[in-house]
């Protein structure tokens, strides 16, 4: 098989998958966003999606993207960890920015950045910090902060459901916080949540943002 053919199918079938659980949560599959995840790919990977008409794309190694985001156009998600001195490249090629976890990193971006980005505030949902995301008690100040600005856009809210914690239980308790969070922020209610292994439950929980990789372009080596 091709690897157009491979990713055809795969494709097919997340788009399968994501109708079937919009259709059980009662949603409509407009109000859901396929983000494909194309770390640890080739370019020809990222080519291929385009042409079958995926138009966002995820990335979490600057140095993998910038190559990727200059040859295939689209919109471009940044979804690592955020590292400072990678800020002013990774705001020369993202266009929306999923991981935000740290006041400073904003500030940084609002001195280096006056092209419009939309923000994701990351939320911790095990308060296991180093993995990324913010406390929800820190939850506030970030997003306030994102919201002041003249530029940029705060989106909503980001998160990765804990290893070893049940993903319904995790994007459970997500919606919760952010029912709260779209309280204070009306104008932040998307929900980036859901991967491979745990889209299904994120959409029944309302992820409007599922971040798709191996289900779409196969396993990836190890720590990919
Ligand atoms: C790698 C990654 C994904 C995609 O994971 P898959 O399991 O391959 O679908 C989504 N979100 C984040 C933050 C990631 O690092």
């Amino acid at each position: 098989m091709s690897r157009l053919d491979e990713i055809t199918l795969n494709l097919r079938q997340v788009k399968e998958r994501i109708s079937i659980a919009a259709n059980r949560a009662d949603r409509s599959i407009d109000e859901i966003t396929l983000v494909a995840v194309t770390k640890t790919f080739p370019l020809s990977d990222v080519e291929i999606l385009r042409s079958l008409g995926i138009d966002n794309f995820g990335e979490n190694r600057d140095s993998d993207a910038v190559t990727k985001a200059s040859a295939v156009s689209g919109t471009w998600h940044f979804q690592g960890q955020i590292q400072s001195n990678k800020l002013k490249s990774i705001t020369s090629w993202a266009n929306v920015v999923h991981s935000l976890d740290d006041i400073k990193h904003f500030e940084i971006i609002e001195r280096i950045c006056q092209r419009r980005l939309e923000i994701f505030c990351q939320v911790s949902l095990d308060g296991v910090l180093g993995r990324g995301g913010v406390l929800v008690e820190e939850l506030y100040p970030l997003a306030q902060k994102v919201e002041a600005s003249p530029v940029h856009h705060l989106a909503g809210l980001m998160a990765v459901a804990p290893l070893g914690m049940d993903p319904s239980e995790a994007f459970q308790k997500l919606s919760v916080i952010h029912k709260g969070f779209v309280a204070d922020f009306p104008g932040a209610g998307k929900l980036s949540a859901g991967m491979s292994n745990d889209f299904e439950s994120a959409i029944a929980h309302g992820a409007t943002h599922i971040r798709i990789g191996s289900s779409i372009l196969g396993s990836r080596p190890a720590n990919g």
